[in-house]
């Protein structure tokens, strides 16, 4: 008997050949007894439409979205679920019965999910976010679900940090100018979230805030490095930082809930976060 060929999945994106999402999902995929084929597709800006007519032409499913398509996904999209509408960007992309296009955003889950299996109560905390850019704009919306006594934004460009607090208003959320940092007077921080890419680029966030904010707080920083601490965490661990936690928890659960959009069956992460836990420092 022949066998049904496998089914077609991708992460959109540039530059992605170090992703982990094709590992990711083949593990998640394993864990359910299913098959499927989970590949790279390197894609500039600007030809994320030519690419997905191609790979649907070929038999694609569902596919991921990362850097710098989220907006280009999201506009491409018929069909946007209540996550993706929040943060008017996508990550998972797949195809209804219609053959209609239809994208979620799994960023902000992911982070939650992320948070919460540590067990930490996230409910009326103190943060200070960094960023301003679509990670931001993907965890906002559960972020304010959290009943937060207090949001600061801070981003090195201050009209993206102001138009994102346009776009989520709330009461308790403030726009930090970076002239005017030293003369603020915070609340005890009870987290605080680096969600720049400036660690990529190994580097602190610009402009950074004094380092006595870190005393006790929760720092988490989105990117990770698997064989060693991000700049941002190193330098919260010096000033006193309560916990350090990178972004590949974050990564593992967006996957997770991308996959349950997919197949509709739950994602097992357990395993997979500890595979992780053993092998970094
Ligand atoms: P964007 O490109 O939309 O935004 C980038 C943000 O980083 C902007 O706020 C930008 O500031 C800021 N930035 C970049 N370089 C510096 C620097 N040297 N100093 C200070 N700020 C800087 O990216 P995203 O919001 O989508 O992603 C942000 C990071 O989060 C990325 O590194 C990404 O890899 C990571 N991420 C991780 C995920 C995970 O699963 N772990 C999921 C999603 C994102 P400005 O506005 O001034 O340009």
């Amino acid at each position: 008997m022949a066998s049904s060929p496998l089914k077609k999945f991708t992460l959109f994106g540039s530059p992605i050949k170090h992703s982990l999402s094709p590992w990711l999902h083949q593990q998640l995929a394993q864990a359910c007894g299913l098959s499927i084929d989970y590949t790279l597709s390197e894609t500039p800006k600007g030809h994320l439409a030519a690419a997905l007519a191609q790979f649907r032409a070929a038999g694609g499913i569902g596919a991921n979205v990362t850097l710098p398509l989220k907006e280009e996904a999201y506009a491409l999209c018929t069909y946007c679920d209540p996550h993706a509408l929040a943060a008017k960007a996508v990550n998972t992309l797949w195809w209804n019965k219609a053959q209609q296009l239809c994208g979620s955003n799994t960023d902000g889950i992911g982070w939650r999910q992320d948070l919460n299996r540590h067990g930490f109560s996230l409910i009326q905390k103190n943060w200070l976010i960094l960023g301003a850019g679509g990670a931001v704009a993907g965890i906002l919306p559960q972020l304010l679900q959290t009943q937060p006594k207090q949001i600061w934004l801070l981003n090195r460009t201050l009209t993206r940090a102001q138009a994102l607090a346009q776009r989520f208003p709330h009461p308790k959320m403030a726009v930090i100018a970076a002239n005017t940092l030293a003369t603020q007077t915070p609340p005890a921080w009870d987290w605080i979230i680096n969600a720049t890419s400036a660690s990529l680029q190994q580097a602190l966030p610009e402009p950074t805030f004094p380092s006595a904010w870190l005393q006790d707080a929760r720092v988490y920083d989105m990117v990770y490095d698997l064989s060693q601490l991000t700049p941002f965490l190193i330098w919260a661990q010096q000033y006193g930082a309560q916990s350090v936690q990178d972004g590949l928890g974050m990564l593992i659960e967006q996957a997770a809930a991308a996959f349950e959009l997919w197949h509709q069956k739950k994602a097992p992460t357990q395993t997979i976060h500890q595979q992780f836990l053993a092998k970094r420092p």
